[in-house]
């Protein structure tokens, strides 16, 4: 499944959040597969679509979709002093299909910044730098095989003159990602450059920032075209230790509606380009992940391959016309329940039942 890698620099809260991500009991319960990897922290995408569902389908229980998190240890621990990324962090960053970003916004005069003080700015600045210096250094070492390929083979001129303006971008100090280079453009995907990837930035604050709407306005504009979460590590981390109700009363007192591992569920979803549709019976309702983008068939493959492979149909309601309906059969009543091919192009909360050949 798709993964962010978290990076960020010494002393921001990254193993805090990561313990968060890791010790979600609930999620452990249901996925046994969570806890495998010690470096893998899964959290549940929130949709209360799935209790209604699982309420109009006496479903015995419910299963959300998931986002994975990889722990990228050793993180930029010399950038700072000019050592720049070891081999095996960029290798380990190179393997996740995004980074997500965590940035100290909290004030703490015991807990020491690496640079001197607290900048959120200054520290996306010192890991775009140091990403952008591995992709350069990996452009510098494939230019000369892509000129020597294009000067003897037209078809791999496009890739040489994609990776010519990728350079141009990295040497401006721009990520591809922000330029808009990013998994759109397909003649640099042979490269594997860690900046096309999307990016997602974590800022860890105090509550007084937590709900400052202007400063949260301020950090979002920082990282555009990027998503940004905000939340309080350390809040996150006791969230799981308490039951339901002083949770909710934690939460109450410093002024959040949810858990911030919520809000970095669905942000890990868009930053990915992933999207659910759902499937409701007797057994679970449950929550599918495919991106955005995707065929029925390939829906259908998220179950199982072989339901890609035999696919003939995919009987399709959305969620809102099924909830207005009351029921499946009132939905069928109604005409609202579809009958769609191989072509069809699912949309986020499609309610489905797969058609197959076995
Ligand atoms: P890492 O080096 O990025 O993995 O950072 P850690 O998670 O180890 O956190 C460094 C220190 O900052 C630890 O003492 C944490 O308890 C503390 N810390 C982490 N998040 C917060 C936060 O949101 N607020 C405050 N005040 N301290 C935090």
């Amino acid at each position: 499944s798709l993964t962010l890698g978290i990076v960020g620099l010494p002393n921001v809260g990254k193993s805090t959040l990561f313990n968060a991500l890791t010790r979600n009991e609930a999620i452990a319960a249901n996925y046994p597969f969570a806890t495998i990897e010690p470096n893998v922290g899964v959290v549940p995408l929130p949709d209360s679509r799935l209790d209604k569902l699982a309420e109009m389908f006496d479903s015995a229980r419910t299963m959300p979709a998931t986002v994975s998190f990889v722990d990228i240890a050793g993180i930029v621990q010399g950038a700072s002093e000019g050592q720049g990324l070891g081999n095996k962090f960029l290798a380990n960053i190179r393997e996740a299909d995004a980074i997500c970003q965590v940035i100290r916004v909290f004030e703490d005069s015991d807990i020491v910044h690496v640079d001197g003080d607290v900048n959120p700015s200054s520290d996306i600045e010192t890991i775009n730098t140091e990403l952008i210096l591995a992709d350069l250094q990996t452009l510098e070492k494939a230019l000369p095989r892509l000129e020597k390929e294009a000067r003897t083979h037209k078809e791999r001129r496009p890739a040489l003159e994609a990776a010519k303006e990728a350079k141009e971008i990295l040497d401006a100090g721009q990520t591809l990602f922000a330029a808009g280079r990013g998994k759109e453009t397909p003649e640099l995907a042979e490269l594997n450059l860690l900046t096309t990837k999307p990016f997602l930035y974590v800022f860890n604050a105090d509550e007084g920032v937590l709900s400052d709407e202007a400063k949260l306005q301020e950090l979002r504009d920082l990282v555009a075209p990027g998503d940004a979460v905000f939340l309080d590590a350390k809040v996150e981390s006791e969230l799981l230790e308490l039951d339901e109700e002083s949770a909710q009363e934690l939460l109450s007192s410093i002024g959040q509606p949810e858990p911030g591992l919520n809000a970095l569920a669905r942000a890990g979803f868009h930053t990915l380009g992933l999207q659910t549709y759902l499937t409701a019976g007797p057994k679970e309702a449950r929550a599918w992940t495919i991106r955005q983008g995707a065929t029925a068939p390939e829906a259908a493959g998220a179950i199982h391959s072989d339901f890609q492979r035999g696919f003939i149909k995919a009987e399709i309601v959305s969620y809102e016309q099924l909830v207005e309906a009351g029921s499946m059969n009132a939905a069928r009543t109604a005409g609202k329940v579809r009958m769609e091919g191989k072509d069809y192009v699912m949309h986020d909360g499609d309610v489905v039942e797969f058609r197959f050949n076995v």
